[in-house]
């Protein structure tokens, strides 16, 4: 199956995303997080996708276009994928749709939290330096600051500050929000309450939703 993940910042789309990736054995393909590995590079395209996430700015889209095909023609991505970050704004979904083959997405998965649950789960999220696993108010770690699947080191990101919330929110919005009509009037749209309960809960709520779409 290929499947998008679209929702505000903090709705879950790198938690869900990476479960259900999982659960289909398909690979998890997260925008976000493959500019922030180039990102650490210490070479002059590091540095300026370092500077766009830090502001919460969009990075230029023939930066992202080039690691995200990189990864949906590797083979691994043959079986499908679940694809986080991407389309993010108008006409995205036509040039994702060129570069796959078939050139449509099975599913596009909305989930769909209010602005303020972004805020206050963006104000307390710390990710894991090394593997990217998020925690935050559902999601403790047994240990404070050491993440329980690799032991990496738990910090906030710099651009879950503010501003850059204001201006990723703010993009969302304008930007993002009307892929979800695209996707819908596509027939593809399914749309999951990602403040329904417990991660594990809106977990099931996904699988189940995506199950009907498979038979
Ligand atoms: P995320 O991890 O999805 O919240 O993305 C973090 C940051 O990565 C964004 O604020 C942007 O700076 C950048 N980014 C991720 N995906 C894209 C994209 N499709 N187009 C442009 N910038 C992106």
């Amino acid at each position: 199956m290929r499947i998008v993940v679209l929702g505000r910042q903090g709705s879950g789309k790198g938690t869900q995303g990476q479960r259900l990736a999982r659960y289909l054995g398909v690979p998890y393909i997260g925008t976000g997080d493959l500019l922030r590995s180039e990102s650490h590079r210490d070479t002059e395209r590091g540095r300026e996708i370092r500077a766009y996430q830090t502001d919460g700015a969009l990075v230029p889209a023939q930066i992202v276009f080039e690691l995200m095909v990189r990864e949906l023609t590797h083979p691994r991505a043959e079986q499908g994928f679940v694809l986080d970050g991407y389309p993010r704004i108008d006409g995205q979904p036509q040039i994702l749709a060129g570069v796959i083959e078939p050139h449509r997405i099975d599913v596009a998965l909305y989930l769909e939290i209010g602005a303020e649950t972004a805020r206050r789960r963006l104000a307390t999220r710390k990710v894991c330096t090394d593997c990217g696993a998020p925690y935050g108010e559902s999601r403790v770690p047994r240990t404070p600051g050491i993440c329980d699947e690799c032991d990496g080191s738990l910090e906030r990101r710099t651009d879950d500050v503010g501003p850059a919330i204001d201006r990723r929110l703010r993009q969302f919005e304008e930007l993002t929000l009307p892929l979800i009509d695209h996707y819908r009037a596509l027939g593809v749209l399914v749309t999951i309450d990602g403040e329904a309960g417990t991660v594990a809960q809106v977990e099931s709520g996904v699988t189940r939703a995506i199950d009907v779409r498979r038979t």
